[in-house]
């Protein structure tokens, strides 16, 4: 009687009960709790005050479109540095659509992508904060 042979397959992710192919699930599951990566109480307190401060998604107003934020983002990732993670100059007011959708394709795609991103974003802040209206005239 034939003998199935030992597979020689790599063990797979020891997660239990996710799917392989779903990257974002078992980059998570092995991710630090958020409290441990830095997101505390000191936290949540400086983002409300930067939310006060900058309530409109960014990404949002490259569009024209005029959104509120209901995150802020550190645009470039800061890999537990607390220094870039307190770094304020780099923090994003992002609605919840920009931040799970074209900013983390601008992540895959890199620095370069994260820095012209980040050259639009301003662009646009600084245009709104001097009164907006060519952007807004884009979607009327
Ligand atoms: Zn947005």
């Amino acid at each position: 009687m034939p003998v199935k042979p030992p597979s020689l397959a790599m063990p797979r992710c020891a997660a239990p009960k996710l799917k392989q192919h779903d990257a974002k699930t078992r980059y998570e599951a092995h991710r630090e709790s958020s409290t441990k990566r830095g997101y505390n109480a000191r936290w949540r307190k400086a983002r409300l005050t930067f939310l006060a401060r900058e309530p409109l998604c960014w990404m949002c107003m490259t569009r024209g479109i005029v959104k509120g934020a209901v995150l802020v983002d550190h645009w470039f990732p800061h890999r537990g540095d607390s220094k870039v993670f307190w770094d304020t100059k780099h923090w994003a007011p992002l609605c919840e659509s920009c931040h799970n959708g074209p900013k983390q394709a601008l992540e895959y795609r890199g620095q370069k992508a994260l820095e012209a991103g980040w050259g639009k974003i301003t662009a646009a802040r600084d245009r709104m904060a001097g009164g907006g209206s060519d952007l807004l005239q884009l979607h009327r």
